[in-house]
């Protein structure tokens, strides 16, 4: 109304401003979260497609907002990269990864050979020191690792290709596994993919999802699968919701999946109940 500020075109500046106020205050809040220790990691299990046993894990952020409750990477990744954030945050989340499978492998054996997979961001990648944090995060841990694997996203793989060639040569050096995170939503191609030291692929949760569906979509998936293998590359399908889902990667040979059907993320101190033998 009228009354309230006017026609749509100052609706639309004042409803903006509102948005960069949010950001900023945002901002501001990422800060007090980092040094008030508000982040933390779940796990979501990833496990065989045959007999869904758990084979590793991916550590994904959280942050207990004060006010706003459990809030989601969704709401605060982009904005950690493009503050810098990200590097403190990243460390910190590639640190506890690390301390906590080292952790749950003293105390169980159940844990023998499982895997955890860490999230690295765009900005964590090129930064020079990456390869150092994690030879670091693996010593001050006592993980092994070839335990540890580094999930990067086609998009940042191609946006400097050389430079990001040398960055996972030495990552392979170390022993740590590449795996290409969302495949399928970028624009490179296997054959390009085969040119990094990469060891696993994991397909987009966008072409599981239409699989069932969709025959196209099936082909895809079908196609992808194949050509990974024949490259020496496992596959992990993301985003597995139902039983049709399972039944037809088992069928496309796909050996390890992540979903819902599985497991939802869990909390730290409820990841030990799930592994059994
Ligand atoms: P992502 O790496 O693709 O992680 C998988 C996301 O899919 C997770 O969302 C997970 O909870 C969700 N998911 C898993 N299974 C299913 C399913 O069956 N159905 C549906 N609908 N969703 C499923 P989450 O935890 O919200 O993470 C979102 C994104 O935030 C991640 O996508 C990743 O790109 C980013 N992220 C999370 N943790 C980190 C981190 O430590 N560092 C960086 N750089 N990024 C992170
Ligand atoms: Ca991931
Ligand atoms: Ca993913
Ligand atoms: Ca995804």
């Amino acid at each position: 109304a009228k009354e309230h500020g006017g026609d749509a075109a100052s609706f639309f500046h004042a409803s903006m401003l509102e948005e960069a106020l949010d950001l900023m205050q945002l901002e501001i809040d990422l800060h007090r979260a980092l040094e008030n220790d508000e982040f933390f990691l779940v796990y979501q299990p990833i496990v065989s497609v045959v007999d869904r046993r758990i084979t590793g894990f991916e550590a994904l952020l959280r942050w207990r907002h004060p006010e706003r409750g459990v809030v989601g990477p969704d709401a605060f990744i982009a904005l950690a990269e493009h503050s810098g954030l990200i590097h403190l945050l990243g460390r910190k989340a590639l640190d506890e990864a690390c301390r906590t499978l080292a952790k749950w492998r003293r105390v169980d054996q159940l844990f023998d050979g499982l895997t955890m997979h860490v999230n690295l961001s765009a900005r964590q990648l090129s930064q020079t020191h990456i390869v150092e944090q994690v030879a670091e995060a693996l010593r001050d841990s006592c993980l092994p690792p070839h335990l540890l694997k580094l999930e990067v996203t086609e998009t940042m793989l191609m946006e400097n290709p050389d430079y990001a060639n040398a960055v996972l040569c030495r990552l392979r050096d170390i022993g740590v596994g590449v795996c290409v995170d969302d495949f399928g939503t970028g624009y490179s191609s296997l054959s390009y993919l085969q040119r990094f030291p990469i060891d696993t692929l994991k397909v987009d949760r966008s072409f599981v999802s239409r699989m069932t569906r969709e025959p196209g979509q099936f082909k895809i998936v079908q196609a992808v699968i194949a050509l990974a293998h024949s490259l020496g590359l496992e596959v992990v399908a993301e985003g597995v919701e139902d039983e049709e889902q399972r039944i037809m990667l088992l069928g496309l040979a796909c050996r390890y999946a992540q979903g819902f059907l599985f497991a939802k993320p869990l909390a730290a101190e409820d990841v030990p109940a799930h592994v059994t033998g």
